[in-house]
């Protein structure tokens, strides 16, 4: 497989556009596009035996096999026990290289980008996403804008330029940080990486399945519990128990329950009403600011995905949040507030307890506003 034969394209109205296009949205009607021409061949844990630690011992699954030295290890993150819990296990994404489960994508997108011959790329994020955009456009010496909301906590923005991005701070809302990112990716030339538009993202992202899948030796477990804001864990997750499926290293999908800021769910309110199309809300505000998204762009493909698994999008409240994030330090385990979302729901009950559960620490506390406690 090459580059060449990979394509991007419309969910909504099936236009296509070559890989290296650079588009970034469908041309025709400004739908989400998605990668056509590649087929994943994920390896069996027999094949897997004796490679590096890194998510890139699953190339064949991958759009891209191999990084060259943009890698920086990412992958392999631990399962760790959940405090009084022992049905519930906790992957701990957030001891990733820039510490989020991001640097999965982002890896994919610079690693496109450098292959590409991108000279300069742009993303825009609520935070965690532009950091680890930035430091892998940095290692690919890639120059790189971000655009962040103006309220985004000074430890991600000084790690943004620590690693030598132009950050572009946005006052407003996360939308109104999208709506002036979306203005820039127009410009020629310009390489939009957005995590939430570009589909070799979800193929970085659903590497944490990947993991999961082979750490409790070639199984997954009954429930997946995942934040979702845009949705890029959760589709990603997705893909990966379909292409284990298909691939017949499981015999049957997962329970995906995916977890909202009561404070801004569009996905709750839609899956609560049935609507296939995420609800038209306003946001009063969230402590989880990494999933405070209004407007999901994959929307409808989320609650698609979710829908299809048997599960179910829930939502826990501020008050709830900050318990699971007080929870979790008291266990050692020291999360941004976003990354304590999924603990919350387990703890509200917002999750059946039969079977396994794997739930993700999606982000480090170190970099995030503390919550007021
Ligand atoms: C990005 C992020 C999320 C949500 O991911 P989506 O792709 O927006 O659904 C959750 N937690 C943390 C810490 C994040 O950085
Ligand atoms: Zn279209």
């Amino acid at each position: 497989m090459t580059l060449e034969s990979l394509s991007l394209r419309c969910g909504a109205c099936g236009h296509t556009e070559p890989l290296r296009s650079l588009a970034w949205r469908c041309a025709k009607c400004h739908g989400v596009l998605d990668l056509d021409g590649f087929a994943a061949a994920p390896p069996s844990l027999t094949d897997l035996a004796g490679r590096g630690t890194s998510l890139w011992r699953y190339r064949e699954a991958l759009p891209i096999a191999e990084p060259g030295d943009i890698t920086m290890g990412e992958g392999m993150t631990p399962l760790v026990g959940a405090p009084g819990r022992p049905g519930v296990t906790l992957k701990v994404d957030h001891l990733m290289p820039t510490g989020s489960f991001k640097d999965r994508g982002a890896v994919m997108l610079v690693a496109l980008a450098a292959r590409l011959g991108v000279a300069r790329l742009m993303a825009d994020s609520s935070g965690n996403a532009g950091t680890a955009v930035a430091a892998y456009a940095a290692r690919a010496g890639i120059a790189c804008d971000v655009y962040v909301p103006a309220d985004t906590s000074a430890g991600k923005v000084g790690q943004l330029r620590a690693y030598g991005a132009a950050v572009h701070q946005i006052p407003g809302s996360r939308e109104d940080t999208a709506r002036a990112a979306a203005l820039a990716a127009g410009e020629p030339g310009v390489f939009y990486a957005s995590h939430v538009y570009h589909p070799f993202f979800v193929h970085g992202t659903k590497t944490y399945v990947y993991e999961v899948w082979e750490q409790l030796g070639g199984r997954l477990p009954d429930t997946l519990v995942l934040p979702v804001g845009n949705g890029t864990l959760v589709l990603g997750a997705h893909l990966a128990c379909a292409e284990l499926l298909e691939a017949g290293h499981i015999e049957r999908f997962p329970r995906i329950v995916a977890v909202q800021a009561a404070g801004c769910a569009p996905l709750a309110a839609a899956f609560a009403g049935g609507s296939p199309v995420p609800a038209n809300i306003a946001t009063q505000g969230t402590v989880a600011e990494g999933i405070a998204i209004a407007r999901p762009a994959r929307g409808a493909q989320i609650l698609a995905a979710v829908r299809a698994t048997g599960g179910a999008v829930v939502t826990v409240t501020d008050e709830q949040v900050r318990a699971a994030h007080a929870a979790l330090a008291r266990s050692g385990l020291y999360v941004e507030p976003t990354s304590a979302v999924c603990w919350a729901a387990i703890e509200a009950g917002e999750v059946e307890p039969a079977g396994t559960v794997v739930a993700p620490l999606c982000g480090s506390g170190l970099k995030s506003k503390p919550p007021v406690m």
